[in-house]
């Protein structure tokens, strides 16, 4: 058992603890333990326990009689070792955090808690030291604070981008030609665009900080616009081509088509609503006049071809017999130029008619079946290069506009023509589905791209890699779609690429 060598306490143990019991409980620590003697020159190391040997790498005898600060070798400039030094004069306890070295080197760093041990006449006899290697701690401790700083860094460099990025986006913002807004939740304003300040003839303080709903003379103040913009943020749905027709302050009747979205700017903002507020009055006015052109063009062509096939008919009741065959066929070929001049404007004309809501549906009831049958004949007796092969068929009368539903089928079936040039088959297949009937004409021709087929029933589109190749205006599935949901029926497509297209559409049996 270790000695307590010249190191004499004091009066006795208390509690009546033998000194041995006492001895054995310091040894038994995992704190490193020393004693100093402070009556002695140099203040002497007089006692250490087996855990500061272990903790410090030296052995006992390399320990007895040291003062203690051959533990910190040349590491002398210590702010610890000034706390120590201070603490010891002033006879106080103290508790620091201090580099140590070990025997072979190596720093581990020592919590130290030092406490004065005095006599019956209060003078300080010796100081006790329990020390406890927190290298590992400290280790952890000082990793965290590297990492804290390369984070802090990593911020600074974020913020940094996204500063630049804001400057970016707002130059964007700035110059794009159309009017901005950007709201907060409450559907405040919390900024503009140049543009927006512009067209509306309005200046930041009127706007800015307002209320979207109060803005000008209350022209977004619209009870359907706010139930959309109320599901923005929720439901991330934006708010697409909403169009305000409104007396607007400063200047005037305007037509505007309204478009709202919700940006987020990760780590700077959330949910915020962007809208963007195009002026579309001058286009609406120009396609408005396009749009009564080809109505009075398609009128005035219409006219002269009505009495030109009116005097080819005449002509042919007044021909004199013994005319050369030739004579005929160039006859036949005036007339067949003329019926197709005639379908041309009759296709313009639909249209006109459609865009000014013209279109009138008149309904009766009849067979169905029949009424595809005598399409599908009628167009293959124009046809020799393909055979319609025709399944299926529904067994009911229905109500609808029977001349309208031949010309949708005559469009479909003429499109499968055209676009199929390299194969001999059309199918067309009827069915009757709950209470609609329902037709497919279904082609293996040159198929439509991913991008054409949501476009193919708007007016005037026309595919872009074939437009050269086949001729046409654009104009026939825009009235067939037209046709099909004035009878509150749907009419779609499925396609693929050089395999071919299959149009569909149903109607209610029943109007
Ligand atoms: P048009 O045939 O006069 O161009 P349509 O309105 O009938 O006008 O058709 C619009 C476009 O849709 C066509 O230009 C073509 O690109 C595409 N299309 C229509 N039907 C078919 C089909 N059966 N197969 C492939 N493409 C088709």
């Amino acid at each position: 058992m270790r000695s307590i060598d010249n190191f004499t306490f004091q009066g006795a143990p208390s509690r009546g603890l033998s000194f041995e019991l006492l001895f054995s409980a310091l040894n038994a620590s995992v704190s490193g333990i020393i004693i100093t003697d402070n009556q002695q020159p140099d203040n002497p190391i007089i006692y250490c326990n087996e855990a500061f040997e272990k903790i410090s790498g030296y052995t006992r005898s390399e320990i007895i009689g040291h003062n203690c600060r051959f533990l910190q070798g040349k590491d002398r400039a210590q702010k610890a070792r000034q706390l120590i030094a201070e603490a010891v004069k002033n006879e106080e306890t103290c508790r620091v955090e201090i580099r140590n070295y070990r025997k072979n080197g190596d720093l581990f760093w020592n919590e130290l808690f030092m406490a004065p041990v005095k006599d019956k006449g209060g003078s300080v006899t010796h100081f006790i030291g329990v020390q406890n290697d927190i290298t590992l701690r400290k280790k952890a401790e000082l990793e965290l604070i590297e990492q804290k700083a390369v984070m802090e860094e990593q911020v600074k460099e974020r913020t940094a981008k996204l500063r630049e990025s804001e400057a970016f986006l707002s130059s964007i913002i700035q110059t794009v030609r159309e009017s901005l807004l950007v709201l907060d939740p409450d559907f405040k304003v919390i900024s503009a665009n140049d543009h927006f300040f512009k067209t509306f003839k309005v200046n930041s303080q009127e706007t800015l900080g307002k209320l979207l709903y109060d803005l000008g003379n209350g022209q977004w103040n619209i009870e359907k616009l706010k139930e959309l913009l109320v599901k923005i943020l929720p439901t991330n749905n934006p708010v697409l081509d909403f169009e305000v027709e409104h007396e607007f302050p400063h200047i005037g009747k305007k037509l505007m088509l309204l478009n709202a979205y919700r940006i987020e700017l990760e780590g700077q903002y959330k949910d915020r609503i962007l809208i963007a507020i195009e002026d579309i009055t001058e286009r609406r006015e120009i396609e408005r006049r396009k749009d009564d052109f080809l109505s009075i063009a398609s009128h005035e062509l219409k006219t002269p071809l009505t009495s030109i096939k009116g005097f080819m008919q005449m002509l042919k009741r007044l021909q004199p017999s013994g005319l050369p065959e030739q004579y005929h066929a160039i006859f036949e070929k005036v007339n067949l130029s003329i019926d197709r001049l005639n379908g041309l404007i009759t296709d313009l004309l639909d249209v006109s008619r459609i865009q000014s809501g013209n279109i009138e549906i008149h309904k009766d009831t009849f067979n169905f079946d029949k009424m595809v049958m005598d399409a599908v004949d009628q167009m293959q007796s124009l046809s020799s290069s393909h055979k319609i092969i025709c399944t299926g068929s529904t067994g009911v009368m229905v109500t609808a506009d029977e001349q309208q539903l031949v010309q949708v089928l005559n469009n479909l079936l003429a499109n499968a023509i055209k676009y199929s040039p390299h194969s001999s088959e059309i199918f067309v297949h009827i069915s009757k589905v709950s209470d609609y009937v329902k037709v497919s004409v279904r082609d293996t021709g040159v198929g439509i791209n991913l991008e054409d087929q949501q476009r193919v029933f708007q007016r005037f589109f026309r595919g872009a890699e074939f437009q050269k190749k086949f001729a046409g205006m654009g104009i026939g599935l825009y009235v067939c779609e037209q046709i099909i949901k004035n009878h509150n029926g749907t009419i779609w497509l499925e396609s693929e690429k050089n395999h071919g297209s299959t149009f569909n559409f149903t109607i209610p049996i029943e109007p």
